[in-house]
Protein backbone atom coordinates (compact mmCIF):
# COMPACT_ATOMS: atom_id res chain seq x y z
CA UNK A 1 0.00 0.00 0.00
CA UNK A 2 1.63 3.16 -1.00
CA UNK A 3 0.27 5.76 1.89
CA UNK A 4 0.52 8.82 2.87
CA UNK A 5 -2.89 10.36 3.46
CA UNK A 6 -5.40 10.21 5.95
CA UNK A 7 -7.23 7.80 3.74
CA UNK A 8 -4.34 5.77 3.58
CA UNK A 9 -4.01 5.41 7.26
CA UNK A 10 -7.95 4.75 7.62
CA UNK A 11 -7.74 1.95 5.32
CA UNK A 12 -4.46 0.76 6.80
CA UNK A 13 -6.71 0.28 10.04
CA UNK A 14 -9.09 -1.65 8.11
CA UNK A 15 -6.65 -4.05 6.43
CA UNK A 16 -5.07 -4.74 9.91
CA UNK A 17 -8.33 -5.62 11.23
CA UNK A 18 -8.75 -7.91 8.61
CA UNK A 19 -5.73 -9.48 9.64
CA UNK A 20 -4.58 -8.53 5.42
CA UNK A 21 -0.98 -9.34 4.86
CA UNK A 22 0.10 -5.83 3.47
CA UNK A 23 2.66 -3.58 4.20
CA UNK A 24 2.56 0.21 4.03
CA UNK A 25 4.78 2.66 2.31
CA UNK A 26 5.81 6.16 3.09
CA UNK A 27 8.38 8.34 0.86
CA UNK A 28 9.48 9.46 3.95
CA UNK A 29 9.00 13.17 3.44
CA UNK A 30 7.79 13.86 7.36
CA UNK A 31 10.17 13.11 10.01
CA UNK A 32 7.98 11.43 12.09
CA UNK A 33 5.53 9.87 9.85
CA UNK A 34 2.02 8.24 11.63
CA UNK A 35 2.64 4.79 12.82
CA UNK A 36 0.68 2.45 11.16
CA UNK A 37 -0.97 -0.75 12.64
CA UNK A 38 0.70 -2.27 9.72
CA UNK A 39 4.62 -3.12 8.65
CA UNK A 40 5.81 -0.01 7.54
CA UNK A 41 8.63 0.55 5.19
CA UNK A 42 10.01 4.20 4.24
CA UNK A 43 11.76 5.89 0.99
CA UNK A 44 11.52 5.76 -2.78
CA UNK A 45 11.70 2.54 -4.41
CA UNK A 46 14.26 4.04 -6.69
CA UNK A 47 11.71 4.55 -10.16
CA UNK A 48 10.48 2.67 -11.89
CA UNK A 49 12.86 -0.16 -12.04
CA UNK A 50 13.48 -0.25 -8.11
CA UNK A 51 9.37 -0.59 -7.79
CA UNK A 52 9.73 -3.96 -10.30
CA UNK A 53 12.46 -5.10 -8.13
CA UNK A 54 10.29 -4.06 -4.67
CA UNK A 55 7.42 -5.77 -6.26
CA UNK A 56 8.65 -9.24 -7.17
CA UNK A 57 11.71 -9.23 -3.87
CA UNK A 58 8.15 -9.15 -1.82
CA UNK A 59 6.42 -11.00 -3.77
CA UNK A 60 3.73 -8.33 -3.68
CA UNK A 61 -0.06 -9.86 -5.53
CA UNK A 62 -1.82 -6.28 -4.91
CA UNK A 63 -1.19 -2.67 -5.13
CA UNK A 64 -3.50 0.29 -3.44
CA UNK A 65 -2.14 3.44 -4.58
CA UNK A 66 -3.52 5.58 -1.63
CA UNK A 67 -0.87 8.23 -1.83
CA UNK A 68 -2.10 12.07 -2.18
CA UNK A 69 -4.28 12.62 -5.88
CA UNK A 70 -0.56 15.73 -5.97
CA UNK A 71 1.62 12.41 -5.93
CA UNK A 72 2.10 12.30 -9.55
CA UNK A 73 4.78 10.82 -10.26
CA UNK A 74 4.10 8.09 -7.78
CA UNK A 75 0.77 6.89 -9.17
CA UNK A 76 2.52 7.00 -13.22
CA UNK A 77 5.32 4.68 -11.76
CA UNK A 78 2.57 2.55 -9.87
CA UNK A 79 1.14 2.14 -13.14
CA UNK A 80 3.62 0.96 -15.45
CA UNK A 81 6.04 -1.23 -12.33
CA UNK A 82 2.62 -3.11 -11.69
CA UNK A 83 1.81 -3.81 -15.56
CA UNK A 84 5.52 -4.69 -15.79
CA UNK A 85 5.74 -7.28 -12.81
CA UNK A 86 2.03 -8.16 -13.53
CA UNK A 87 1.03 -7.04 -10.08
CA UNK A 88 -3.07 -5.99 -9.60
CA UNK A 89 -3.55 -2.35 -9.01
CA UNK A 90 -6.16 -0.14 -7.51
CA UNK A 91 -6.03 3.70 -6.39
CA UNK A 92 -7.72 4.24 -3.48
CA UNK A 93 -8.89 8.01 -4.39
CA UNK A 94 -11.07 10.27 -3.13
CA UNK A 95 -13.51 12.78 -5.52
CA UNK A 96 -11.84 15.83 -6.03
CA UNK A 97 -13.74 18.94 -4.13
CA UNK A 98 -16.39 20.56 -5.79
CA UNK A 99 -17.77 23.99 -5.49
CA UNK A 100 -20.61 24.95 -3.19
CA UNK A 101 -22.90 27.74 -2.09
CA UNK A 102 -21.09 30.52 -0.62
CA UNK A 103 -17.51 28.99 -2.34
CA UNK A 104 -15.36 31.84 -4.14
CA UNK A 105 -13.07 29.82 -6.32
CA UNK A 106 -10.36 30.85 -8.65
CA UNK A 107 -10.07 27.30 -10.56
CA UNK A 108 -6.15 27.09 -11.99
CA UNK A 109 -4.55 24.23 -13.80
CA UNK A 110 -1.08 23.79 -12.19
CA UNK A 111 1.19 26.23 -9.56
CA UNK A 112 2.23 28.61 -12.32
CA UNK A 113 -1.57 29.39 -12.36
CA UNK A 114 -1.95 29.93 -9.31
CA UNK A 115 0.90 32.24 -8.90
CA UNK A 116 -1.04 34.12 -11.57
CA UNK A 117 -4.19 33.82 -10.15
CA UNK A 118 -3.42 36.18 -7.15
CA UNK A 119 -3.32 39.62 -6.67
CA UNK A 120 -0.78 42.26 -7.82
CA UNK A 121 -1.58 44.38 -4.48
CA UNK A 122 0.41 42.71 -1.72
CA UNK A 123 -2.48 40.47 -0.16
CA UNK A 124 -1.80 37.78 3.15
CA UNK A 125 -2.24 34.27 1.37
CA UNK A 126 -2.60 31.00 3.06
CA UNK A 127 -0.45 29.04 1.29
CA UNK A 128 -1.91 25.68 2.08
CA UNK A 129 0.27 23.30 -0.32
CA UNK A 130 2.52 22.07 1.75
CA UNK A 131 6.42 22.23 1.82
CA UNK A 132 6.54 21.67 -2.10
CA UNK A 133 6.35 24.25 -4.89
CA UNK A 134 6.93 27.35 -2.57
CA UNK A 135 9.98 28.36 -4.68
CA UNK A 136 7.41 29.17 -7.55
CA UNK A 137 5.88 31.79 -5.26
CA UNK A 138 8.91 33.82 -4.75
CA UNK A 139 7.79 35.26 -8.10
CA UNK A 140 5.37 37.26 -6.00
CA UNK A 141 7.94 38.32 -3.45
CA UNK A 142 4.99 41.13 -2.37
CA UNK A 143 2.97 38.58 -0.62
CA UNK A 144 2.88 37.63 3.04
CA UNK A 145 2.59 33.79 3.36
CA UNK A 146 1.17 31.93 6.10
CA UNK A 147 2.07 28.27 5.43
CA UNK A 148 1.17 25.44 7.72
CA UNK A 149 4.05 22.61 7.26
CA UNK A 150 4.20 18.79 9.32
CA UNK A 151 7.91 19.83 10.05
CA UNK A 152 9.29 22.94 11.02
CA UNK A 153 11.78 24.11 8.42
CA UNK A 154 15.04 23.27 8.10
CA UNK A 155 16.33 25.43 5.15
CA UNK A 156 15.41 29.16 4.88
CA UNK A 157 12.46 29.35 2.53
CA UNK A 158 12.34 31.18 -0.77
CA UNK A 159 9.52 33.26 0.62
CA UNK A 160 10.63 36.87 2.22
CA UNK A 161 7.57 37.40 3.64
CA UNK A 162 6.40 34.40 5.79
CA UNK A 163 4.94 32.87 8.83
CA UNK A 164 5.15 29.39 9.56
CA UNK A 165 2.75 27.05 11.66
CA UNK A 166 3.48 23.63 12.46
CA UNK A 167 0.86 20.96 12.98
CA UNK A 168 -0.19 17.75 11.03
CA UNK A 169 -3.87 17.64 9.64
CA UNK A 170 -6.69 16.44 10.14
CA UNK A 171 -7.69 19.75 10.81
CA UNK A 172 -11.19 21.33 12.02
CA UNK A 173 -13.43 24.08 10.68
CA UNK A 174 -13.58 26.11 13.49
CA UNK A 175 -9.54 25.97 14.13
CA UNK A 176 -8.70 26.94 10.35
CA UNK A 177 -11.34 29.98 10.70
CA UNK A 178 -9.64 31.26 13.54
CA UNK A 179 -6.25 31.18 11.80
CA UNK A 180 -7.43 32.87 9.26
CA UNK A 181 -8.66 35.31 11.36
CA UNK A 182 -5.68 35.62 13.50
CA UNK A 183 -3.40 36.17 10.75
CA UNK A 184 -5.78 38.90 8.43
CA UNK A 185 -5.48 35.73 5.89
CA UNK A 186 -7.45 37.66 2.43
CA UNK A 187 -6.81 34.81 0.26
CA UNK A 188 -6.20 30.83 -0.02
CA UNK A 189 -4.35 28.95 -1.86
CA UNK A 190 -5.03 25.19 -2.39
CA UNK A 191 -5.08 22.04 -3.88
CA UNK A 192 -7.78 20.47 -4.98
CA UNK A 193 -7.14 17.03 -2.79
CA UNK A 194 -10.56 16.23 -1.99
CA UNK A 195 -11.21 13.76 0.75
CA UNK A 196 -12.08 14.98 4.76
CA UNK A 197 -8.33 15.27 6.24
CA UNK A 198 -7.73 19.03 4.43
CA UNK A 199 -11.31 19.83 4.01
CA UNK A 200 -11.68 22.45 7.23
CA UNK A 201 -9.74 25.39 5.18
CA UNK A 202 -12.16 24.95 2.58
CA UNK A 203 -14.73 25.23 5.26
CA UNK A 204 -13.62 28.51 6.79
CA UNK A 205 -12.88 30.13 3.82
CA UNK A 206 -16.40 30.19 3.01
CA UNK A 207 -17.89 31.23 6.05
CA UNK A 208 -14.97 34.57 6.10
CA UNK A 209 -16.46 34.65 2.76
CA UNK A 210 -12.23 34.45 1.39
CA UNK A 211 -11.16 33.87 -2.63
CA UNK A 212 -9.68 29.95 -3.06
CA UNK A 213 -7.53 29.57 -5.75
CA UNK A 214 -8.13 26.00 -6.27
CA UNK A 215 -5.09 23.87 -8.23
CA UNK A 216 -6.89 21.37 -10.35
CA UNK A 217 -5.26 17.64 -10.05
CA UNK A 218 -2.50 16.67 -12.05
CA UNK A 219 -3.17 13.91 -15.10
CA UNK A 220 -2.26 10.42 -13.82
CA UNK A 221 -2.15 7.61 -16.17
CA UNK A 222 -5.46 5.50 -16.31
CA UNK A 223 -5.72 2.98 -13.20
CA UNK A 224 -8.67 1.42 -11.80
CA UNK A 225 -10.20 3.70 -9.30
CA UNK A 226 -11.79 2.10 -5.99
CA UNK A 227 -13.65 5.03 -3.51
CA UNK A 228 -14.37 3.39 -0.30
CA UNK A 229 -12.45 0.93 1.59
CA UNK A 230 -15.35 -1.63 1.34
CA UNK A 231 -14.62 -1.23 -2.11
CA UNK A 232 -10.90 -1.91 -1.64
CA UNK A 233 -11.34 -4.90 0.55
CA UNK A 234 -13.73 -6.69 -2.05
CA UNK A 235 -11.19 -6.15 -4.64
CA UNK A 236 -8.24 -7.48 -2.77
CA UNK A 237 -10.98 -10.66 -1.93
CA UNK A 238 -12.24 -11.19 -5.66
CA UNK A 239 -9.11 -9.83 -8.01
P1 LIG B 1 5.66 12.22 -6.04
O1 LIG B 1 6.22 13.50 -6.51
O2 LIG B 1 4.60 11.57 -6.84
O3 LIG B 1 6.80 11.14 -5.85
C1 LIG B 1 8.19 11.43 -5.92
C2 LIG B 1 8.93 10.19 -5.52
O4 LIG B 1 8.79 9.94 -4.11
C3 LIG B 1 8.42 8.92 -6.17
O5 LIG B 1 8.90 8.78 -7.50
C4 LIG B 1 8.92 7.88 -5.22
O6 LIG B 1 10.33 7.71 -5.36
C5 LIG B 1 8.71 8.54 -3.87
N1 LIG B 1 7.42 8.24 -3.26
C6 LIG B 1 6.28 8.97 -3.29
N2 LIG B 1 5.32 8.40 -2.57
C7 LIG B 1 5.86 7.27 -2.04
C8 LIG B 1 5.37 6.26 -1.20
N3 LIG B 1 4.13 6.29 -0.67
N4 LIG B 1 6.21 5.24 -0.87
C9 LIG B 1 7.47 5.20 -1.36
N5 LIG B 1 7.99 6.14 -2.17
C10 LIG B 1 7.20 7.17 -2.50
O7 LIG B 1 5.14 12.35 -4.54
P2 LIG B 1 5.03 13.63 -3.60
O8 LIG B 1 4.05 14.57 -4.17
O9 LIG B 1 6.41 14.09 -3.28
O10 LIG B 1 4.40 12.98 -2.30
C11 LIG B 1 5.19 12.18 -1.45
C12 LIG B 1 4.31 11.53 -0.41
O11 LIG B 1 3.63 12.51 0.34
C13 LIG B 1 3.26 10.61 -1.02
O12 LIG B 1 3.27 9.41 -0.29
C14 LIG B 1 1.96 11.36 -0.85
O13 LIG B 1 0.86 10.50 -0.61
C15 LIG B 1 2.25 12.26 0.35
N6 LIG B 1 1.55 13.55 0.26
C16 LIG B 1 1.74 14.33 -0.84
C17 LIG B 1 1.06 15.52 -0.93
C18 LIG B 1 1.20 16.40 -2.14
O14 LIG B 1 0.55 17.46 -2.17
N7 LIG B 1 1.97 16.03 -3.15
C19 LIG B 1 0.22 15.92 0.10
C20 LIG B 1 0.06 15.09 1.22
C21 LIG B 1 0.74 13.90 1.30
P3 LIG B 1 10.96 6.58 -6.28
O15 LIG B 1 10.78 7.04 -7.70
O16 LIG B 1 12.39 6.53 -5.84
O17 LIG B 1 10.21 5.30 -6.01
Amino acid sequence: MLGGTTEASRLAQTLAVAGRDAVFSYAGRTNRPALQPLPQRQGGFGGVAGLVAYLKAEAISHVVDATHPFAAQMSAHAVRACAEAGVALAAFERAPWQMQDGDIWLRVPDMAGAVAALPRRAARVFLAIGKQNLEVFAACPQHHYLLRLVDAPEVPLPLPLNTVVVARGPFDAGSDKRLMQDHAITHVVAKNAGGTGAEAKLIAARELALPIVMIDRPWVPERRILTRVEEVMAWLEHC
